[in-house]
């Protein structure tokens, strides 16, 4: 995709081949990835143009998480502030500003009932802890054989082991693992469509699923409102009501997974939980929570769920990783959190989520374009075939955008900065791309 790579870009491109792995790669990578020298606002600023391009609107915000751009100042002046405080410390026995700041934060802008934060390092790893808090939580109140975990297929809850469980069993790379993985129970897919009166037959199942396995599950593991890399797919916020329901009625955890959804993204509301009023037990947030700058994510709990591994055998939460509650992470998660709320975040994700509907309209007349989706700043366009990645890429980039398509998939997320005429680009972009793909 290079026009050329000179001097030290090539020599940085072959060592990288050589040596690096990438998401989802082969060793050696087949495909050169671009080089990316900046960035700034939402646009990534090449070492070497690509297709003519030196610089690229952003469609994918880093994956979810860069929601105010790139190299922001307020967000700059933050890690700078805290790098000349302290970096790290470790946590046991010790604690810090922006870890204390930021867990009263999310707790206060979270569901009420959540009372309890956990600062992990990643989105998986947080994942990780949620699942713990749950186990160890039916172990300490008696109740040891309530260890599976039930989700919906269409799922993805990220790549460490027991996340790995909960994702689709069929799609993406988690088959390679089936017979080595816990074995969870699985639910259909929820059927799609967020505005769409939640199906009874569905609700039904649901409820009935819960029910048979409730003497063995520990909890009910959802993204709530977007399944996001698993398929990038909506669905009714009523059905968030029927979990809870059912796991209040038969003794099951609920636990959701906001790293993708949180922090406005689906528009409307901060967490997608929020769409339709319900309070899980266990929340994960990560992603934008630190406005793309770190690796940060948070595990939160109610009281009941804390109380209750508190009673037990051994009434700690045995979980505690090296660079838990980095202060560096913490005090940019705060600085972008303050950046958000003190805008009018709704109107912002509102105007990217008019853009997007306009702007991917044209993609629905595309021959070999199944759907054409958008929810919040979430724009989605599912092919009727696997997408050609290189060719779909490449078309996008030639308009001088970064897309990363999947799967079946060509879709954006941009940041909520991103302005109209950009989000235009990106919008035609994304056709292009369909159209290559
Ligand atoms: C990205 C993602 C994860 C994993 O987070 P990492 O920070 O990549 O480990 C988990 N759940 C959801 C819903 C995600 O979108």
């Amino acid at each position: 995709m290079r026009d050329d790579a000179p001097g030290a870009s090539g020599e940085l491109l072959e060592l990288d081949r050589r040596h690096v792995w990438h998401p989802y790669a082969p060793m050696p990578g087949r495909t050169p990835p671009l080089l990316v020298e900046s960035a700034s606002g939402v646009r990534l600023r090449l070492a070497e143009p690509a297709f003519g391009k030196r610089e690229l609107v952003d469609g994918m915000a880093s994956w979810w998480s860069a929601l105010h751009g790139y190299n922001h100042p307020v967000l700059n002046a933050a890690a700078r502030d805290q790098l000349e405080r302290m970096s790290h410390v470790m946590f046991g026995g010790l604690t810090h500003e922006p870890a204390v700041r930021l867990a009263a934060r999310l707790v206060e802008i979270t569901p009420a009932p959540l009372e309890h934060v956990f600062l992990a390092d990643s989105g998986s790893v947080s994942v990780e802890v949620a699942i713990k808090m749950c186990l160890q939580y039916w172990r300490s109140v008696g109740r040891p054989a309530k260890r599976r975990l039930l989700t919906w297929r269409g799922g993805y809850h990220g790549d460490t082991w027991h996340p790995m469980s909960v994702c689709d069993p069929d799609g993406g790379m988690h088959r390679l693992w089936s017979g080595a993985l816990p074995r969870q129970v699985f639910a259909d897919a929820p059927p799609a469509g967020f505005d769409a009166d939640p199906e009874p037959a569905y609700a039904r199942s649901l409820r009935e699923l819960i029910a048979r396995h409730a003497p063995e599950l520990a909890a009910v593991v959802v993204e709530p409102v977007v399944q996001n890399a698993g398929g990038m797919r909506f669905h009714s916020p009523g059905y968030l009501r029927v979990l809870r329901e059912a796991c209040d009625e038969h003794g099951v955890l609920l636990v959701f997974d906001e790293i993708a959804t949180g922090f406005g993204r689906t528009g409307g509301v901060l967490f997608a939980a929020d769409h339709a009023g319900v309070a899980p037990d266990v929340m994960c947030v990560g992603k934008a929570l630190t406005g793309g700058y770190l690796s940060m994510a948070a595990a939160l709990c109610t009281s009941r769920v804390a109380d209750g591994i508190s009673r037990g055998e051994f009434p700690v939460l045995a979980h505690g990783p090296t660079f838990m509650a980095n202060p560096l992470a913490a005090a940019v998660a705060n600085a972008s959190v303050d950046l958000l709320l003190a805008q009018d975040w709704a109107a912002e994700v509102k105007r990217i989520e008019t853009g997007l509907v306009s702007g991917l309209a044209p993609a629905a007349e595309l021959p070999g374009v199944r759907d054409v989706r958008v929810l919040g700043a979430i724009g989605v366009v599912q092919l009727d075939h696997p997408v050609d990645m290189a060719a779909a890429t490449a078309a996008a980039v030639s308009e001088g955008v970064w897309l990363r398509p999947f799967g079946d998939l060509v879709y954006t997320m941009p940041p909520y900065v991103t302005d109209d005429a950009d989000l235009a680009l990106i919008c035609r972009a994304a056709c292009a791309a369909a159209r290559a793909g």
